[in-house]
């Protein structure tokens, strides 16, 4: 396949998207350019590009061995990617672990505050209007964006994602803090990961001395930014020597209770239930209407954690636990 043509189709912060022969495929070249706060704050990470374009093919191979779906085809040069061409959600998903950035700024909480869980949220993929957090309904019902069945795949998806990077990068000394997302419909409508995985879009802190290792050093005139990034290449390359398939029961497992509540839709008749508010009714109970009889199926689940267990049992619910046409169900977790 040849990847000849040079037509720029856009040009971002920091890449250039080049198309090529394949209307499907895309070229990526990584440039050293940085911005910071809404492109405010700009300048030059020597070699910048090389370190980002490595580290992301690196990475994407890694989620790839594990399971999960990317645009990732190959590196074709130190400072380029093939990947495929996607319809991005103009979304920008958040995961974080430790608090830091916006987060602190937001809320008054103190820069490395471990999350009881981790959390992930929803930008608006915006520059004019700064990018500005999202609420569920938000996505949905003002800027109808998407609908819930897919917000709560990018979640599940998300945090297995988060699961993975966790424990891969503690094994090179690396805490990971927080970091950008982006997902996308490819040619056959499959929503997989897609722009880069590198430290302009995540925070790296060493784990021992808790130093920055990311575009932060840049944000905060820290100094010795591209030493960070040198030093965050060396240990990936280093960490991804040998591949890594972590099991699931290798990923943070927890157990969580669940208890599924399944009970006729309010208009579908419930003759048991009318059999028994008939009887509570002849009784003297008469007070009493709407009588409904269920089922409530109770089980344990270990998972990464509470959204994917949650997201897992909404799958099982619409798949068998109820019959959504004539059934509600209600999902409880501990
Ligand atoms: P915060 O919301 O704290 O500024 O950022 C959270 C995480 O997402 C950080 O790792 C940050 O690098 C990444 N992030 C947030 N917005 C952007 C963005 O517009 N571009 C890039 N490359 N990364 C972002």
């Amino acid at each position: 396949m040849s990847i000849a043509t040079s037509k720029p189709l856009y040009s971002g912060k920091a890449k250039d998207i080049f198309e090529t022969e394949d209307p499907n495929i895309l070229r990526a070249y990584f440039r050293d350019s940085a911005t910071a706060f809404n492109a405010q704050k700009k300048g030059e990470i020597h070699d910048k590009g090389k370190v980002n374009a490595t580290i992301s093919a690196l990475l994407f191979q890694l989620l790839e061995q594990n399971g999960i779906k990317t645009h990732f085809i190959k590196q074709l040069s130190d400072r380029e990617l093939l990947v495929k061409k996607v319809k991005i959600i103009p979304l920008e998903v958040i995961v974080r672990n430790i608090a830091a950035g916006s987060l602190c700024k937001r809320l008054g909480i103190k820069e490395g505050k471990f999350l009881k869980e981790p959390i992930v949220e929803f930008s608006y993929k915006n520059d004019a209007l700064g990018d500005p957090l999202l609420t569920r309904k938000y996505i949905t019902s003002a800027l109808e964006i998407t609908n819930n069945e897919t917000i709560d795949y990018l979640i599940s998806e998300s945090l297995k994602i988060n699961e993975i990077f966790k424990q891969f990068f503690l094994e090179i000394g690396i805490k990971v803090v927080d970091f950008k997302l982006e997902f996308g419909y490819d040619k056959d409508k499959n929503l997989i990961l897609a722009d880069e995985l590198s430290p302009d879009n995540f925070r790296f802190w060493d784990a021992k001395t808790n130093e920055k290792l990311d575009k932060d050093r840049f944000r905060e005139d820290l100094g010795n930014t591209e030493g960070a990034y040198q030093e965050m290449l060396k240990r990936v390359k280093e960490g991804t020597k040998q591949d890594h398939k972590f099991q699931a029961s290798t990923l943070n497992s927890q157990s969580f209770k669940v208890r599924v509540q399944v009970l006729s839709k309010q208009d579908i008749l419930d003759p048991q239930g009318q059999a028994v508010e008939k009887a509570l009714k002849s009784l003297g109970f008469t007070e009493i209407k709407d009588v409904k009889i269920g089922k409530e199926i109770v089980f344990e689940i270990k998972n990464g954690s509470k959204d994917i267990a949650k997201s897992q049992v909404k799958e099982m619910c619409e798949k068998l636990l109820a019959n959504p046409v004539i059934e509600d169900y209600k999902i409880e977790i501990n």
